[in-house]
This record gives C-alpha cells, structure tokens and sequence, in this order.
C-alpha cells in the first residue's frame, strides 16, 4: 500500500516560483508534527478544508504546503496560530482508515516561508517563497558531517528503535543539509525543537544543533544501556550462584555431607522437641531451623543461626529448684557458716517465713549488701542459696561501661552474643537461682548507652518477667531470681537502682570478731584444703591477733584468711617432707611463716606535735587514719595544699582556715600573722586519695595547734564536718572509724554529738576501751585535743 502511495510522489512536480520567486499553494496545518524535506511521513487529515486541499492538490497534481501549529490542540488554527516556515510536499492517495480517519502520505521537498494567506475558504492557500540553503565553509561541514554521522551511528546502535538501515541511509546521502534533517527526523525531539532545526536554513548552523542534540540522546541512551547491564548482570550472578548452590548440593550429596547435616538437623529437631522451653522460645527455635533447613550446609549464615538456636536449647525456661522453706533448716545452715551477721541472717529467715504463708504472692526481695571488701557478703549469698536449695550464680558488674554488656549485641552484630544477665543465667541451669551482681557501685555510663538502665528492667518485679536481651529476641523471664547485688559503698549507686532494693549494711569486724571467725571457719577451712585437719595444728590466741594488727589491715577477713592459709601452706611442705615442725604457732614463730610484719602501727609511738592532729577517715577498705600536718613559713597568708587531696576536702580546709581567723581574739593570735605566713597543710602517705567533708574538724584542730603554738595529742582521734561558725556536723562511716582508731590503738575517739546514734553498732567492749567523746563545738574539741603551751609530751 506504501508503495503504491510512493509512485504517487513522483509524478509531482515542485511548484515553479513566479516572477517574485514565490509559489502559490494550498497549505494544511500540522498538529503535532513537522515534516522535514526529503522525509516521508503518513499525515492524518481530518478537517474539511484539509481533505479540500488534499483533493485539489491531488486533481492538478501540484505539491501542497505543510506547516506547524504552535498548539497542536487547536482544531481550527488561524494563520497567527501556524509557524510561517513550513514544507512544501508531494502527496499520495488519499486513503480512507478502517477504523475511521483519512491518512495520505507526504514526501517533503524543500522548506519554504509563507508570504500570504490568499484564501482560507474552502480551502487554505497561501503564497509562500521557496528557501535556499546556505552552506558556507566547507571544511566545517565536512568535520560536522563527520561528527554527526558518527553519534547517529552510536544512536542506531544503542536505540533498538531505530533500524540498523537508518545508518545505512544516513551514510548514503550526499548533501549535508539532507543529513542533518535525517538524523532530527530520527531523534526523539520536541515540536518546537523540531520547528527550530527546519527553520535553521544556514547548514553549518543546523549540523550543529543536531550534533548537540544527538550528543544529548547518546548520553541518555548510555546510561539506559548502563541500568540494564547492572540489571543483566545481576540477574546472571544470582543465576550463577544458584547454579554453584545447586552443584554444591549434589557433589555434597555424592560425598554423603549433606546427609550429615542432614542428620545434625533432625538431631536439633529432636532437641527442640525436647526440649523445655516456653511456647514463644520454641517458636523462635523450630523458626530458625526451618531458616537453616533452607539455606546450603556450607553457608556462612548456618553457624550464628545454629549458635543462637544452641543458644535458646541451653538455656533454662522452665526448669527450677522446689524451694526450701524450712526455717531450722535456714538458720541452721546461716549459722554454720557465718559468724555474725544478724541483720542479714534475719532478713533471709523473715522473707522465707512470709514465702511459706503466702507462697504465690511475695515476690523475692532485692536484698543490696553494702560493706568494705572481705566481710562475707558473697559467702553469704552462698549460704542463702544453699539454705533456699537454689542454684548460686554471680557475675561482677565493675566497670561496665556499655548497656550492650548487659543486654547483649543485636544478631546482626559480628560475633553477637547474649549479656551477661542472659549468660549468666545459662549457667544457673535453672530458672531460680540465686544471683549476686558484683560490685553496682562501679557500674560506669557513657555514650555507649547506661547500663544502669538496662539493670533497673532487671530488677523491676514490674518488668522483669519478660526480660529483653538483644541477642535473644525473645522474652526471658527473670521473676523468680532472687537477686542480690553488692557495693562497698552505697553513695554511687545510681539512685533509681537504690529505691529498687533493700540495703543491708554489713560494717567491718573488730578483732575479737575477726579471731572467732578465724578460730571457728578460716582456720578450720584451711587446715582441711591443706590436708592438714588431723595435724593437731593449732594458732595461739597472740599470733592471730598479732595477724589481725600487724599483717593485715582491712575491716573485713580476706586478707587474714590469706595470711592463715600462706601458714598452712608452708606447714603442709614440711609435713609432707616429713620434717619435724611445731604444731602450735606462736608469735615468736610467725615471721618465719609469714616474714616480718607489714603494718606496724607507729602511732602509739609517735610524738606530740605542733600542727599535727590525728583524723579518723572512711576509705573502700574500711576506716584509717589520716595525720593532718600543719606548717607555717613566711611568706604572704597563702594557704597550700599538698599529698592527695579531693576538691570537697580543700574547701573544707578553707572553711577550717575561716573559722581559725574569726577566732583569733579568743585563741590571742595575732590577726596580722595570716598575712605574714603561708599556711602548708600535708597529707602524708597519701597514697589513697582522700576526700570528704570529715576532715572539717581536724584541719581547724591543726590551724589552730599551728598558730597557738601548741602540741596536739597524738592518742586522740576526730571526725566531724565544720561549719564557719565552729558548729560541728554528723559524718559518714562512724563504725569503721570507731574499729580502726580502737584497732590502731588510740586512746580518745571526738565524734559529732549527732552521730551518738551509731554508737549502738558498736561492740561494747570497744567503747569500753576507748574513750568516746561527743562534741557539738570546736571549742570542744580543742579542749581535749590540744595540749597547754607550758606542757610537755603527754602529761595531760
Ligand atoms: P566480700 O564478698 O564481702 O568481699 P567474701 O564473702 O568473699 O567477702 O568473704 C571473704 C572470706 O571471709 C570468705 O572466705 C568468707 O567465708 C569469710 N568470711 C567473711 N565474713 C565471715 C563471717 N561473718 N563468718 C564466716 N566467714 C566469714
């Protein structure tokens, strides 16, 4: 049908221009289209006017002229709504369209301006003038001619739209102008670029714009190109590994590896089954499987799902102890084991007793035992669980700085695991053991998250029965633990935490405390795991105490057990080499055992002196002493501070100074010696740091001994915060203060009078030795600490 349509072309002739160079034509408006000269393009013709035209056209055998609108929606177009460059075209036969419409296709012949509109009825004619190309230099065509043909190329051969013979053509056509309509008809362009390109009769001009514009479309069609060779390759990748996957399989399966696998999946099966586990963990567990039954036996992910799903198998759901109740049974137990200890013992006994008369509904007590190292706490909660018939399980919180330590690493982490909480628990076997969580006051926060909170979720009765670990992805539930943390000291517990728990203070031993605990558990325990029970060994009543005063320092019993067992060690080589050996250990024979003595206590010995005054302190190890020195020197009422001093401490030595100047009257100083000495206050062996309010009392004691120049009673100890007025304010720690200056062997102990309270804590027979003094005033204390000016070396 096409081309029969062609044959028509030929036969018509361009229209010959008058004298004016001008054509007289019937013209049709284009809507969506621009015909270029040389093209052949289908038109449909839908007007009246234009099937007028068409048919005139056709019955002379003349061109017609085509021309664009500027808004292809028009249906009527004027002549001010068509370009004035159009086309001038042969037409073949009108064809009518089955499916309705008229189409006859055009050949372009060369472009042409309209002059005049002579007739708009029945049909359009116009006058229009032919227009000449102009080609100029013809080095620039012949490199433009290059370049495009060049990018059309590269067009063809990227755009499957475009048939391989459209090169072809393009490469066949002499005339550059020709060309470049060619290559504008092919591309995929906007009317108005199109209109912009036919009205661009300088060919130098019009090559360029078309080099531009393919250059444009070859971009384009590059980075198509580009998408969808990403796309192919990954496709054939994810192909090719299904295939490997596949081969893998099958030489496993010669190899008889997958039927090992195999046989570790039904053995996991079968352990899943039965196991005890809690509806939701078994759930996650057969989910798992399933993941791994579906991936290959050598696939990176088969070991962290098989370790996780280990991982739910190992840990206790359900299983747990049947509690002891029995009350004799506890305190029994307790009491064999522990010395002492009343407050804590009682606690345990009361909350067995409520547990046996309301069973269902007392939930366990977080019981939190406070007190310096090495007095019993851990053994204790030992004991607790072994009264209960419980698992005991502990894990040491200090210096845990990141929550995921606690709540553990989501899966998606490298080499992810469970907390310690969840790890923890895997080892109790069961899910009610008694668990102690080491150290709480040393838990540390930082941008890692805070531990601190995730511990409160597991301390909370409220919450913790679904406890979340990030590992485990699936609740755990804690609500049967019976928790118990511990803490040296109860200031840096975080305070959400302390309102949780129920604080039971376990104070420092005095001696007569550390020898029964010594004579009735550490000796005996020491004997045995030496092999030493039926030696007759036995420690004199002076070596242990010589033990207690001068090998070890501390409020608890470690160090002392320790020093028993380095005894037993050395008396168990020379039994075994069958040497004769004493079998009582005497004060005279512990240095060959233990070497000379590490803690001599000087203080007794020392001399009174000016400006220095005996402090009582409150460290991790229990109470100490802190000798606060004093000296002046000329100079210019600067106020020094050396040996390890904390920032609360130096403004209580501040404080101390204030209330020395405003007392200069009554103590006859001269207020001018504040300006002309500098003050030096030392702390020696200051290897702890110290800190605190408690030095308020002693720091003014050695102010004043300074600038009175009395001496100060070696033998009397103090603690008590200041205030600028000499008023004395309670302090922490009373009853370790109160141990360690009887254990040192002073004589006079001044405590603030309002901490008369904790006096109760105390043995009697230590208060009974040593005299307790409670003051409410500086003025107080200086009565019983300094020495008269006229007096000598303790004569008072
Ligand atoms: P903590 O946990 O408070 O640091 P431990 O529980 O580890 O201290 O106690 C250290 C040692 O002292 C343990 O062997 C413990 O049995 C013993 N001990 C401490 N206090 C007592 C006591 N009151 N009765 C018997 N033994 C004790």
């Amino acid at each position: 049908m096409i081309g029969h349509g062609l044959n028509d072309f030929y036969a018509v002739q361009d229209a010959v221009p008058d004298d004016e160079g001008l054509v007289e034509l019937a013209m049709i408006p284009l809507a969506d289209l621009v015909v270029f000269p040389n093209m052949i393009t289908p038109l449909m013709i839908r007007r009246e006017q234009d099937i007028a035209a068409v048919g005139e056209a056709q019955t002379n055998q003349t061109t017609v002229i085509g021309v664009a609108q500027r808004d292809p929606n028009l249906t009527m177009p004027r002549p001010e709504d068509l370009y004035t460059i159009g086309v001038e075209m042969a037409l073949g036969r009108l064809m009518h369209m089955p499916e309705g419409g008229t189409t006859v296709l055009s050949q372009g012949r060369r472009r042409v301006e309209i002059v005049e509109y002579i007739q708009t009825e029945p049909y359009t004619r116009v006058k229009a003038r032919p227009i000449t190309e102009c080609a100029a230099d013809d080095r620039e065509i012949t490199a433009l001619t290059r370049a495009t043909l060049s990018l059309f190329q590269k067009c063809v051969d990227l755009n499957p739209q475009l048939p391989e013979e459209a090169y072809i053509y393009a490469l066949n056509i002499e005339e550059p102008g020709w060309l470049a309509d060619l290559a504008a008809s092919a591309l995929n362009l906007t009317l108005t670029e199109r209109q912009t390109l036919l009205e661009t009769s300088d060919v130098v001009e019009r090559l360029r714009r078309v080099s531009r514009l393919l250059g444009r479309e070859l971009e384009v069609l590059e980075l198509e190109e580009r998408i969808q060779s990403q796309v192919r390759q990954e496709v054939e990748r994810g192909q090719r590994e299904m295939f490997l996957r596949e081969q893998i399989r099958v030489i496993q399966h010669e190899l008889g590896e997958m039927d090992i696998f195999q046989q570790e999946l039904n053995d996991l099966r079968e352990r899943i089954d039965q196991a005890q586990m809690t509806g939701e963990a078994r759930d996650k567990a057969v989910k798992e499987l399933g993941r791994l039954m579906m991936i290959p036996p050598m696939a990176p992910e088969v070991g962290i799902i098989r370790t996780y799903i280990d991982w739910l198998l190992d840990l206790p759901w359900i299983k747990a102890t049947d509690d002891n109740l029995d009350l004799d049974n506890a305190a029994g137990v307790l009491d064999a084991e522990h010395y002492g200890l009343r407050k804590a013992k009682e606690r345990i006994l009361e909350h067995m007793a409520v547990r046996q008369l309301a069973p269902d509904k007392m939930k366990s007590p977080i019981l939190c035992f406070v007190g310096p190292p090495g007095t019993g706490k851990t053994s204790l909660g030992k004991s607790i669980a072994k009264a209960l018939g419980r698992e005991f399980v502990r894990v040491s919180l200090g210096g845990v700085h990141d929550e995921a330590e606690i709540r553990g690493h989501r899966r998606t982490y490298i080499g992810a695991l469970p907390g310690r909480i969840i790890q923890t628990m895997r080892r109790a076997g069961t899910i009610n053991p008694v668990f102690m969580l080491d150290e709480i006051d040393k838990l540390g926060a930082d941008f890692r998250g805070d531990p601190a909170a995730a511990l409160l979720e597991v301390l909370d009765p409220e919450q913790n029965h679904a406890y979340s670990d990030h590992y485990l992805d699936v609740s755990y539930d804690l609500s049967q633990v019976f928790f118990i943390t511990t803490a040296n000291y109860m200031e840096p517990i975080p305070w959400a935490l302390m309102d949780r728990m129920e604080m039971i203070e376990f104070p420092g031993y005095v001696e007569e405390e550390k020898l029964r605990i010594a004579r009735q558990f550490l000796i005996p325990r020491q004997l045995e795991q030496h092999g030493l029970s039926d030696q007759g060994i036995r420690f004199d009543e002076k070596a242990l105490r010589l033990m207690c005063r001068e090998y070890t320092y501390e409020a608890g019993v470690r160090n002392l057990e320790r020093e028993i067992a380095k005894v037993c060690r050395k008396l168990a080589r020379r039994v075994a080499a069958k040497k004769q050996s004493a079998r009582r250990i005497t004060v005279e024979g512990l240095d060959k055992y233990l070497g000379p003595p590490l803690y001599i206590s000087m203080l007794v010995e020392e001399e009174d002196a000016v400006g220095v005054v005996t402090g009582l302190a409150w460290t991790e190890g229990g109470g100490d002493i802190t000798v606060i020195e004093v000296s002046l020197m000329p100079g210019k009422g600067m106020l020094m501070l050396t040996g390890q001093l904390g920032d609360v401490m130096q403004e209580s030595a501040q404080a101390a100074l204030s209330y020395t100047r405003s007392r200069v009257t009554q103590w006859g100083i001269d207020p001018e010696e504040f300006d002309r000495l500098d003050i030096h206050v030392h702390l020696p062996e200051g290897a702890i740091p110290k800190d605190g309010p408690s030095a308020g009392i002693t720091l003014a004691a050695a102010f004043i001994s300074a600038f009175t120049d009395r001496k100060v009673r070696r033998d009397v100890g103090m603690t008590g915060e200041i205030t600028l007025r000499g008023r004395i304010l309670p302090v922490g720690g009373v009853r370790e203060k109160v141990l360690t200056a009887h254990r040192l062997g002073l004589r006079k102990v001044l405590l603030p009078q309002r901490n008369k309270k904790d006096l109760v804590e105390i043995p009697k027979r230590t208060l009974r030795d040593l005299d307790v003094v409670l003051v409410n005033h500086m003025d107080e204390v200086l009565e019983h600490a300094l020495l008269p000016v006229a007096h000598d070396i303790g004569t008072q």
